[in-house]
């Protein structure tokens, strides 16, 4: 199996702000919602990459050095009408706003802003019709939404840490494959951690108590010495 990385199931955001403050304090948010997101700290550098396509949702400062934020939204929109563009900008001036909005921008973010209604709105820009679809993943009754965050079983809601929920995206990507402890650890953990360590085993078990039903069996299968399988039934 070519190895899956989940960087790629996550919805992908670039995030363009020279106060690197706030661009880490944006990106780590985002990342522990699930995002997987992309920095960079002047305008050029965010043109460039806004034009590459390759995001899900962008967000980006008005004033930067290289470029402006308005440039990119001008040039992006040229290219791409649909993509949702947030505004940030630390003036709180109506001009500004509804420039932006003319622009083509979807929305805007006035600083200083709770983390929180940031993440709100980027939920809110990418829940279209089509996109969510593609968000939940359904393995016999277990529902996955990826951009959520929540885990079902048979429409009862489960709690999953964060690693929890990533391992399950995982194997729910490749239900009824046997995947060896380091295919999960590749794909959960990354390249870099420790291969002598139990944490897959450790995490397996905390899974199969949270995904436990009375009287039914285990939906994840321990193959001795080989790995570990989802299985398709519920
Ligand atoms: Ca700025």
């Amino acid at each position: 199996m070519a190895s899956l990385r989940l960087a790629s199931l996550r919805m992908r955001v670039l995030v363009v702000e020279d106060e690197r403050a706030i661009a880490d304090f944006v990106g780590r948010g985002l990342e522990s919602e699930g995002f997987a997101v992309t920095c960079v700290h002047d305008g050029t550098d965010g043109e460039a990459l806004a034009l590459t396509g390759r995001f899900d949702l962008l967000i980006i400062d008005l004033m930067l050095p290289g470029r402006t934020g308005m440039e990119i939204l001008d040039s992006f929109r040229k290219m791409d009408s649909v993509t949702p563009v947030i505004l940030l900008t630390a003036k709180a001036d109506i001009p500004d706003r509804v420039a932006g909005l003319d622009g083509g921008a979807s929305d805007y973010m006035t600083k200083p802003f709770a983390f929180e209604e940031l993440a709100a709105r980027v939920r809110a820009h990418l829940r279209q019709p089509g996109q969510e679809t593609a968000t939940i993943l359904k393995v016999g009754g277990l529902e996955l939404n990826l951009l959520r965050r929540t885990v079902s079983r048979d429409g009862d809601p489960i709690n999953l840490s964060a690693r929890e929920f990533e391992l399950l995206s995982f194997l729910m990507r490749h239900p009824g494959q046997v995947l060896s402890r380091e295919q999960l650890l590749n794909g959960v953990w990354g390249y870099d951690y420790d291969p002598g360590t139990n944490v897959v085993g450790v995490y397996i078990a905390y899974l199969r108590r949270k995904l436990a039903v009375e009287g039914a069996d285990d939906l994840i299968e321990t193959l001795r010495s080989v790995g570990y399988r989802l299985r398709e039934e519920a």
